[in-house]
């Protein structure tokens, strides 16, 4: 294996395996061979709707611009995602814009909006408001309520789970090798995997293995026998039920955000993307069975009739993504619950660590290569954990056992040393490179504010600081208003897109 890499092959073509495709086929030399292999009769998981702004990003990165794919596959923006029953108050953490809270050379808003308060905050985050009037968060494919921006701007979407998958598909089939069929036996050697077998006996092999099978891992977990990590232990829920609603007034209810609202024993989403509302309670089994749990979100959504799809979720990642000649990517590599819409991403980001490891090893898949993949990818896994704890640990819900447990669950000792970057240098958070991988210090910052975590905080600010910070802050605000004033409705810019 300490050759360069002729011949990549993907099993799965699921989200992961399709866009790991579309991004290996425009981003690797054209004499690297790619090759997919998926059973469209056992077919994807089928939910995953929400996203981080880098899906959007990645896809531009393998030729794929939003007027390719966005309507095809049902796509809405998203301006983050609103907390609502967490606190006493709803909260809202954002996808992130720089100029929310940086205000000059290592001084942030942060210690400001401290001393003012979450109420505060949240009426005046200029992403909220935004979402909260329905509005799009672009006016044209080039304008972007963050007025001044030099590049793309690195929106979130929501996007319907079957047909991205299908979208990708039909742009890539016939530009890379593909089956449909599916792999029954995995032979292995000393470099790992040596050839896969599919139903019909026909033998498939290649340099290196991406493996896209899913929850099962097939390459990865069951062949090479790479253990798996259960989260189990701070992430408790292990189950979700699905139900789409169909829209009564796309005006109001197509809003450009996801909005988390919590229920007794876990959460449930609510997606809205072009023709209908995606929704799902997930919820962890040890406290509800799924029949209690479909009826509960049943009563919530007011609708007795629609198909429920149950689903159950491996909570937990592989320390080794990347051995011998096989990378996971996927759900085959690890998974978080989806509060924080972050599978998709682990995808577009195990591939970026691929890339950059190819590139300093000149195209040679070796130890290196496996060891910088790996260790990036459980210093991202191991905050995605912490961040998603965090809204469970410090929401004041006890109303039930499942919110009682997490109220007596001890702060895990990570999660104390992460708290302590926001304890001991607030202002300088937002430049403290490495700290944070998915989720920027204004992310992290505005769960803990909307989780009260600073309430009981004492500071006293600097007079100067605390002008120019309101100064900065007002500014911002009178931006954002005038935003609002020419800015259309979410759900009408959405048709006009798709009408194009
Ligand atoms: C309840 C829930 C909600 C989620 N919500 C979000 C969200 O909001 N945002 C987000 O980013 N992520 C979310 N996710 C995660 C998201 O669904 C996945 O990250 C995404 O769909 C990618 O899945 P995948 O392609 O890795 O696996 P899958 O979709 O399971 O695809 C597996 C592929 O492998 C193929 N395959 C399997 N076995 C074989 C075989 N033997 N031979 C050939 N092919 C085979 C299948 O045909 C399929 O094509 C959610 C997950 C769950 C469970």
């Amino acid at each position: 294996m300490n050759q360069q890499i002729r011949h990549i092959m993907i099993v799965g073509g699921g989200t992961s395996g399709w866009l790991v495709a579309a991004y290996l086929k425009r981003n690797l030399p054209p004499q690297v061979k790619l090759t997919l292999i998926e059973s469209t009769k056992i077919g994807p998981i089928g939910v995953g709707e929400g996203t981080q702004p880098f899906t959007m990003q990645f896809l531009r990165e393998a030729g794929i611009t939003p007027d390719m794919w966005m309507k095809d596959a049902d796509a809405t923006y998203k301006l983050g995602v609103e907390f609502v029953g967490w606190h006493n108050k709803t909260y809202f953490v954002d996808n992130d814009t720089y100029e929310t809270f940086v205000i000059g050379p290592n001084t942030t808003t942060m210690p400001y909006w401290c001393d003012k308060g979450s109420k505060e905050f949240f009426d005046w985050l200029p992403a909220y408001r935004l979402a909260k009037a329905n509005l799009s968060p672009k006016m044209s494919p080039e304008l972007d309520h963050t007025p001044g921006l030099v590049s793309p701007s690195w929106d979130a979407v929501h996007f319907n789970a079957f047909k991205i998958g299908d979208t990708i598909r039909q742009m890539l089939k016939d530009k890379i090798d593909y089956y449909d069929t599916e792999i029954v036996e995995v032979d292995k050697n000393d470099d790992g995997v040596e050839r896969l077998r599919d139903v019909n006996g026909k033998e498939y092999s290649a340099d290196l293995y991406i493996d896209c099978s899913g929850f099962k891992s097939m390459l990865l977990e069951q062949a090479l026998g790479e253990p798996f990590v259960d989260c189990g232990d701070t992430l408790l829920c292990n189950r979700a039920v699905a139900m789409p609603t169909q829209y009564t007034n796309k005006e109001t209810e197509m809003f450009p955000y996801t909005r988390a609202t919590t229920m007794k024993y876990g959460w449930r989403w609510t997606i809205p993307i072009g023709e209908r509302v995606g929704n799902g309670y997930v919820y962890s089994d040890a406290f509800i069975s799924p029949e209690q749990a479909e009826l509960e979100l049943r009563q919530a959504l007011g609708d007795f009739t629609t198909p429920a799809n149950h689903l159950s979720m491996k909570i937990g990642y592989h320390k080794e993504i990347a051995k011998q000649n096989v990378l996971a990517v996927g759900l085959s590599a690890g998974f978080v619950e989806p509060l924080e819409a972050t599978g998709i991403t682990f995808t577009t980001k195990a591939v970026h660590f691929l890339m950059e490891s190819l590139v300093k090893s000149n195209g040679v898949w070796d130890q290196r290569s496996r060891s910088l993949v790996n260790s990036r990818f459980e210093t991202m896994f191991s905050e995605i954990v912490d961040f998603i704890f965090l809204h469970y640990k410090l929401s004041n819900r006890s109303d039930t056992d499942f919110w009682l447990a997490y109220r007596d669950m001890p702060m895990p000792e990570a999660v104390k040393r992460r708290l302590e970057v926001f304890d001991n240098d607030l202002p300088k958070t937002m430049f403290m490179e490495n700290q944070f991988q998915m989720f920027h210090s204004g992310q992290w910052f505005e769960m803990l504010l909307g989780s009260e975590y600073f309430k009981d905080r004492f500071t006293v600010l600097d007079p100067k600081y605390e002008k120019y910070a309101e100064m900065y802050c007002d500014y911002q605000k009178y931006k954002t208003s005038k935003v609002m004033e020419i800015f259309p409705n979410h759900s009408a810019y959405i048709t006009g897109l798709y009408d194009k």
